[in-house]
């Protein structure tokens, strides 16, 4: 349940309805726009069904939900949430262009990947330094020194360095170095993870689950939200299906979907979605007209040499022809890139 209050409701009546909300035993959170305070209920609707949330001064009105997230819906805030990408924007009008290798490999590597995505108009630079790979044999990720190398890349360029945290224990390692926070496909639903990120203040990307609905998916943003950060950016990363034609299926649809539904902004990974590198720029301007609200693309200086995902990452030449296009379709949505 959610209580949306008058405009203008003072601080005391406020006050008054999270006061009444706590003596019942149930848990308020609030979110306050510009001009409407609403107010999510947190408890067993029989704690508050004797109350007379209505008639308290202030409130307008007692929305019932239907779906099972509160602070992530657009019922609860219905503004878009714009999280901050270093000194960019993404969200509400700004299109974030987050790009790099899949895996930090070399120094120069990076640094090679970091300005030639910058060069071509990235707001931000990925790479992985924890990696979690289906074969315990193969490349695992450089750790401590990749994350080094990414904040090089950061100093040199300015953009912000995304990047994957695996497991709790390197938590303040990777704050130490990181911009975004990456939660991979494969742990979207690793609750403890998902509540220690919640309770840094870093923003994080939150990759949907291979075989994640969207409600899940939203679900696994509550956590975080409801742990105290509300700092989210959900990532469609293609979902298994039963075709074979693409590694992934690009769920375009969940563009849009997710959009109606949260107020926390979306984007799109094509690489992972396809595994080809010939259909990131088709993917890539499929999710802006869909109302993405950035894209995270694999480029490395030499695919043909990655270590990680090579088939699905733009070289330097590639990537300069594609963000150009999607330059042009950010503009023609009406968008900001940055
Ligand atoms: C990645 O971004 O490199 C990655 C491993 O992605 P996903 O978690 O979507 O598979
Ligand atoms: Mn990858």
């Amino acid at each position: 349940m959610m209580i949306i209050m008058n405009e203008g409701a003072t601080p005391t009546e406020i006050d008054l309805v999270v006061e009444r909300l706590r003596g019942a035993g149930a848990e308020a959170h609030i979110y306050c726009s510009e001009t409407v305070t609403t107010i999510a209920i947190e408890g067993d609707r029989e704690m508050v069904a004797g109350l007379p949330l209505e008639a308290l001064p202030g409130v307008d009105r007692v929305v019932t939900l239907l779906r099972p997230y509160k602070l992530v819906s657009r019922e609860f805030r219905r503004s878009d949430t714009v999280v901050p990408l270093g000194a960019t924007q993404l969200g509400g009008g700004h299109f974030g262009l987050i790009a790099g290798p899949c895996s930090v490999e070399s120094r120069e590597q990076t640094l090679e990947a970091a300005r030639f995505v910058k060069a071509s108009g990235a707001t931000g630079v990925r790479g992985g330094a924890f990696k979690p790979r289906t074969s315990p044999y193969a490349f695992q990720g450089l750790g401590e020194e990749a994350l080094q190398y990414l904040a090089e890349a950061r100093e040199e360029t300015g953009l912000p360095v995304v990047t994957e945290l695996m497991d709790p224990r390197h938590l303040d390692l990777v704050l130490r170095y990181a911009d975004v926070i990456q939660i991979g496909a494969r742990n979207m639903q690793n609750f403890h993870l998902l509540a220690a990120v919640g309770e840094v203040g870093l923003p994080v990307l939150l990759k949907r689950g291979l075989s994640a609905t969207i409600e899940e998916l939203l679900m696994a943003a509550e956590y975080v939200v409801r742990a105290g950060n509300p700092q989210v950016i959900l990532c469609e990363r293609g979902i298994r299906t039963f075709e074979t034609a693409t590694r992934n299926t690009l769920d375009i649809a969940a563009v849009p979907i997710i959009k109606a539904r949260s107020h926390l902004p979306v984007i799109v990974d094509p690489s992972h979605a396809s595994g080809r590198v010939e259909l990131i720029e088709p993917l890539s301007l499929a999710a802006i007209a869909a109302g993405a609200d950035g894209l995270i693309i694999e480029a490395h200086p030499a695919p043909e040499t990655a270590l990680c995902d090579g088939a699905q990452s733009l070289n330097p030449a590639g990537f300069a022809r594609t963000a150009a296009r999607i330059a042009e379709m950010v503009a023609w949505v009406g968008k900001t890139l940055g």
